[in-house]
């Protein structure tokens, strides 16, 4: 059995869906801006709508930020692949469970740590 390809199949699917999302958040943002600029009538922009507007964009940025930094862990986690450091908790250094790699190829701790940092940071 090879687990090494088995991560390294779940981490190259993951980071096509990523960057697929990355891609479609930047084509949101470049419509909305293009929007904000666009020859509307200022009489028509009610309130509201500018309001909505702004909620789109964050969030779209919002997302793109997300997006990104899983993309970075998950560039991350396939070189650690290479090293042989891949599924080795950065706090503990225990090995994670491979239950909780094959939901989040990408995770850096393992499940005690990850809930401490929550409940520590958050
Ligand atoms: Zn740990």
């Amino acid at each position: 059995m090879n687990d090494k390809e088995l991560y390294r199949e779940l981490l190259l699917k993951l980071k096509e869906e990523i960057a697929e999302q990355i891609e479609e958040n930047n084509e949101t943002l470049t419509a909305n801006v293009k929007d904000a600029t666009g020859d509307h009538s200022s009489y028509s922009f009610h309130l509201a709508d500018m309001g909505s507007d702004t909620m789109d964009r964050e969030t779209a940025f919002w997302r793109a930020s997300v997006g990104k930094s899983l993309f970075r862990e998950i560039i991350q986690a396939l070189e650690k692949l290479e090293t042989g450091e891949y599924g080795i908790c950065e706090s503990c250094g225990q090995q994670i469970h491979e239950k909780r790699l094959e939901a989040i190829p990408h995770a850096k701790l393992c499940l005690d740590c990850k809930s401490r940092e929550e409940t520590g940071n958050y």
